[in-house]
């Protein structure tokens, strides 16, 4: 199938056609109430053009990890309500993605019209990419759009599984988008920044690997900084280290210092007992029983000067626990410093982008990535099954 942007679908016509289009509604809900809509207003425009061109639009999303079961408090029943308040028109919702419940919501649905069905993950087949599922969720529908970059990581029956039963496939507007700003960091201008932080080195490896080569300077915060400080053999303390991933961290360092760029490592630490709110106090050395919990002032400061010199920087992963305010300080001054500088900037991530809007500095930063997983593999060149489907590329 050759590749087909959102818009040479609708310049081919879609009116009257059934449209599955796999958003990413994976909003965070507090107490069955969407907390944040940033990705259900992100969906709109994608749906609105599909609506107006006069498809039948048949919306698909998972929400949270119920692991293929039907669990009432991951229902995307709120977000049909919050996306007809989005979309200012009204969206239908069934309580199945496939079956004979979902067959007669479908047959209902008029040109323009609109109608989101209930998480995708409530069916083990989702994740497993079972051929069944996947047959099924197609046989609803003529086409198919993907808009989920955030899962086009994963093979899975929403984001690839249904693709060959569809007549023609496309990128949404709001995945297009993502890869022309990403497009920008992995063909970087220079000084090209990249700033790794969050739980741990297993998690980002590859992108750790990728990003060392490529970038001039990577300045590396969080818990994962630790392991590295190990592979140095520098005292940790109590800190989270991976002893599993010290080889990996020492080969990291000798790959920068082969490439020619900077691998930067805190310098200073804030330190506290245990990873909650209590005794902290910043120092240089980490000692014994007391584990890091944030960059300290002097790393932020080299940290963010690195970013003001920067042409491109990409962002992802908290420096510290960031959740907590006192060891927040450093996540903190490294959004200011990615918001101040002249450089284009991306940001990905579900954490980093909660502490880039804590701090208030969204506005200021070219790109809020919706990849985490996704935006770290992409970048490191690596085929996404969700969009090799759609035959693209990294
Ligand atoms: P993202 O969601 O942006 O990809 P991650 O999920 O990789 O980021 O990492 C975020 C998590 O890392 C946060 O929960 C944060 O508390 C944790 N973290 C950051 N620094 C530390 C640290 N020093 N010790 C323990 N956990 C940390
Ligand atoms: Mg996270």
């Amino acid at each position: 199938m050759r590749a087909r942007d959102l818009s040479s679908l609708l310049a081919e016509g879609v009116q009257g056609r059934r449209v599955l289009v796999r958003s990413d509604l994976n909003v965070p809900m507090h107490d069955g109430v969407v907390a944040d809509d940033a990705r259900i207003r992100a969906s709109v425009p994608t749906l609105l053009r599909l609506t107006t061109a006069g498809a039948r639009v048949i919306v698909v999303s998972h929400l949270g990890r119920p692991g293929g079961e039907r669990r009432p408090a991951l229902s995307l029943a709120p977000v049909a309500q919050a996306l007809g308040e989005a979309l200012g028109r009204k969206v239908a919702f069934c309580s199945d993605c496939i079956g004979p419940e979902a067959e007669a919501a479908v047959a209902g649905l008029a040109e323009g019209d609109l109608l989101l069905l209930e998480n995708l993950r409530f069916h083990a087949g989702e994740t497993n990419n079972d051929a069944h599922f996947a047959r099924a969720l197609a046989d609803l529908a003529d086409d198919y759009v993907n808009d989920a970059f955030g899962t086009s990581h994963r093979a899975h029956a929403s984001t690839t599984g249904v693709v060959p039963w569809l007549e023609r496939a496309a990128a949404g507007d709001l995945l297009l988008g993502e890869l022309e700003h990403l497009e920008t960091v992995l063909a970087p201008e220079h000084p090209f920044v990249c700033l790794l932080g969050g739980a741990k080195v297993s998690d980002k490896l590859g992108a750790l690997e990728a990003l060392t080569t490529r970038a001039d300077v990577l300045c590396v915060g969080g818990a994962m900084a630790y392991t590295f400080l190990r592979a140095q053999g520098r005292p940790t303390g109590a800190s989270l280290v991976e002893p599993s991933r010290v080889e990996d961290a020492h080969r990291i360092l000798a790959a920068a210092v082969r490439a020619g760029g900077q691998l930067l490592l805190p310098v200073d630490h804030v330190v506290a007992e245990r990873p909650a709110p209590g005794p902290y106090r910043t120092v240089r050395e980490i000692p014994d029983g007391w584990m890091g919990v944030d960059i300290g002032p002097q790393t932020a400061r080299a940290y963010g000067e690195a970013c003001a010199r920067a042409r491109t920087i990409f962002w992802n992963g908290p420096m510290g626990i960031f959740e907590i305010d006192a060891f927040g300080a450093g996540t903190r001054a490294v959004a200011e410093a990615v918001a101040d500088s002249p450089a284009r900037s991306v940001v990905g991530g579900g954490d980093s982008l909660a502490a880039v809007r804590a701090t208030g500095v969204g506005d200021r930063i070219t790109h809020l990535s919706t990849g985490g997983g996704a935006t770290l593999e992409y970048l490191q060149g690596l085929e996404l099954p969700g969009l090799a489907a759609l035959g693209r590329r990294a």
